[in-house]
């Protein structure tokens, strides 16, 4: 039994140094102290939880472990009561006196000289200290499960403590903060709740709340129970309403995968991440070695290819919350996701920076990234067609990481899916495949088409110095499908095919494909006109070349455009008199450009082509300028045939559009006539 009840002294061991530190440390978020000491309460339950198993103690029937938080406005005060297994004067010395000023010692020589960037991820050492951050003055009563008589310390500033015998009788330790005028703000009810909700809402012991200046809810339903009664819908008059606690502390993802259910992690979902759109899947990780970590990962349904991508990891430690998307543990893609994971081993006392070069956090977050491949893996070997379902919504993320994550994408490429023209899920493997047999060439030669649309059946030997660009396999993509309906409408009429990459993750993917598949090019549908669309010229040389050229000089006189570059093909479709095509590599440049927001320039400058107008010599409109060059009517087609095409590859710039709407009515005045 400890003998040493009246004690004062001073708790000089560089106190002074250290609460500015604390406070400079904490700044960002001094709402933490209520986590601290919410969790030294669970702690403390823990604790006693342990002994009883252990058969060391032996508990009343009706002990109901709680932690209650009560707040008083008025007062100005917090107490966090828990009953745990409490402490005796002599552990009171040892916990609070000494080892946590030395702990902050230790803390402030190992960070004194590091900036704020490089914060501590968890705060923890500091714990029960933290409340001076929020309060001038803490004070302590604790009543040990050991026969002792019960201890109360009191400190002001955390810089003198006064100790002396308790008055409380019952097992357990209550925490009394003395609020500091700029927190007064924690007495406050609702803010107080939400600042618990952020950080206990899973500890794993009940907590319960109770504001004490607030009207009593007992008081209120006596008073007005007979007005009441007919409304009432909480479980009747006589009996009292049980007060509920406001964390869940047996949350999801601590049960075995087995016994949860499809509702439960739905629910779950909704709950912590107040999204009502439900989750498309979820992965439930389990492990206990070699290390332990638990979560749910579930993946959001994004709503439209331009939805931003942001999802939230949240972290725990043994049910107490850390915070959000911790970059250094969770691999960046998996960001995009939502999720928990509860990880107790991370060593999260240290600087992020420490965490970013362990080798152990680096086990824990390439074993998350593993586990997310092997479950899009599976889904897709055993049950293709949900993940064809999803594939849409997924994809994004997918691809985020295969460029973000070698290892990830390693596992991942032979499940990565292209929606076709007519709406199947094919691997590119699939669509090679197809594309040469299309073509009609024995499956292992080596080209179906040349990149730039150049003879492929044509005869041998002509193109024999084809450079290792041109010998690539073309793989063709939409990535608008309004904007390209009319090539692609010419690739179906033509028995061809395309994927669509829509999102904006796929340009770059796309590179990231043509660098890791050294065979393959990727050509947007309209960036030039195949083979497959021409007809054979059959006119002699001479008549053909005057023809073109005088078309395309008429063209470019009604257009007023000297550089642009005009083709004249016959070409099959007979329907498609004027269309615009931009090669790929100009097209990635603008791209690139604009992106970068350059846009005001010249795609020349960087030697990329600009857009090439083709003309149909078979259609009657185009053979109608030919033959009426010198009319005013040949100009006003021209103009006409230029914008449809133009219309049809990109939006018109307001006053081209302008323009266009009115020839367009001049052109129909005519009907008229
Ligand atoms: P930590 O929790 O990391 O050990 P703290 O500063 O939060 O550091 O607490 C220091 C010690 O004080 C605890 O380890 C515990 O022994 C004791 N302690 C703090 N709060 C309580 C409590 N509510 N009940 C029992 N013991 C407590
Ligand atoms: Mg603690």
């Amino acid at each position: 039994m400890s003998n040493v009840m009246e004690e004062k002294g001073s708790l000089s061991i560089n106190s002074e140094n250290i609460f500015p530190i604390i406070k400079k440390w904490l700044y960002s978020d001094h709402d933490i102290f209520y986590r601290e000491l919410i969790s030294n309460g669970c702690d403390a339950i823990t604790k006693m939880k342990k002994l009883e198993v252990m058969g060391e103690v032996t508990l009343p029937e009706d002990n109901e472990w709680k932690v209650t938080v009560q707040v008083s406005p008025e007062e100005k005060t917090i107490k966090i009561i828990d009953n745990g297994i409490g402490m005796t004067a002599d552990e009171v010395k040892q916990y609070i006196n000494q080892i946590a000023f030395s702990g902050a010692q230790a803390f402030v020589e190992k960070y004194k000289d590091k900036t704020n960037e490089d914060c501590i991820i968890g705060h923890f050492g500091l714990g029960f200290y933290s409340a001076f951050m929020v309060a001038h003055k803490v004070t302590i009563d604790t009543k040990s499960y050991k026969d002792e008589p019960s201890v109360h310390w009191e400190s002001e500033e955390g810089v003198d403590f006064e100790m002396s015998e308790g008055t409380r009788t019952e097992r357990g330790t209550e925490i009394t903060l003395y609020l500091n005028e700029d927190s007064y703000e924690f007495s406050n009810e609702y803010r107080a709740k939400e600042v618990i909700e952020k950080y206990c809402s899973f500890m794993p012991t009940p907590i319960f709340f109770e504001n004490v200046d607030a009207p009593a809810k007992e008081e209120k339903k006596s008073e007005s129970s007979e007005e009441k009664d007919g409304e009432a819908k909480d479980g009747g008059e006589t009996e009292e309403k049980k007060p509920q606690p406001i964390n869940d502390p047996n949350p999801l993802w601590t049960k075995h995968p087995n016994e949860c259910t499809e509702e439960e992690y739905k629910k779950f979902y909704r709950d912590v991440f107040h999204d009502y759109k439900e989750p498309l899947f979820w992965i439930h990780l389990n492990m206990d070695y070699p290390f332990n970590l638990k979560g749910i990962l579930y993946f959001p349904k994004i709503n439209t290819e331009y939805e931003n991508l942001d999802g939230v990891i949240k972290l725990y430690s043994n049910q107490v919350f850390i915070a959000d998307n911790i970059k250094e543990v969770i691999p960046e893609f998996l960001l995009l996701l939502k999720g928990v994971i509860d990880c107790p081993d991370l060593p999260l006392n240290v600087s992020r920076s420490a965490l970013q070069n362990d080798g152990f956090v680096k086990k824990i977050s390439d074993y998350i990234t593993k586990k997310v491949a092997d479950k899009l893996s599976g889904m897709c070997k055993v049950e293709r067609e949900a993940y064809e379902k999803y594939w849409d919504d997924i994809s994004p993320f997918i691809k985020f990481g295969c460029l973000k994550d070698e290892k990830f994408g390693e596992k991942m490429k032979d499940y990565m899916l292209f929606k076709n023209l007519e709406g199947k899920y094919l691997t590119l493997e699939d669509y090679v495949k197809a594309a040469k047999e299309a073509a009609g060439e024995p499956e292992e030669a080596p080209i179906v088409e040349n990149a730039d649309g150049t003879s492929a059946t044509g005869e041998e030997g002509e193109n024999a110095e084809e450079s290792a660009e041109e010998k690539k396999q073309v793989v063709y993509y939409v990535t608008d499908e309004r904007q390209q309906s009319q090539y692609i409408n010419m690739f179906k009429e033509a028995g061809l095919d395309a994927i669509f990459l829509t999102h904006n993750i796929d340009q770059p993917y796309i590179s990231k494909l043509e660098y890791d598949n050294k065979e393959i090019r990727f050509q947007r549908i309209d960036a030039d006109l195949t083979e497959t669309f021409k007809e054979e010229v059959t006119e002699n040389e001479e008549d053909w070349k005057k023809m073109t050229d005088t078309v395309t000089e008429l063209v470019k006189k009604a257009l007023n455009k000297e550089k642009l570059t005009v083709k004249v093909e016959k070409l099959k479709n007979e329907k498609v008199a004027s269309m615009i095509t931009l090669s790929e590599d100009s097209r990635r440049m603008q791209d690139m450009m604009r992106m970068y927001n350059m846009s005001g320039m010249d795609p020349s400058m960087f030697g990329g082509e600009g857009e090439t107008l083709v003309l149909n010599a078979n259609h009657p409109l185009v053979k109608y300028v030919f033959e009426h060059k010198k009319s005013k009517n040949a100009s006003v087609i021209c103009e006409q045939l230029y914008d449809l095409a133009m219309l049809s590859h990109k939006p018109l710039a307001p006053e081209e559009m302008t323009k266009f709407i009115e020839r367009s009515n001049e052109i129909m005045l005519l009907l008229t006539k």
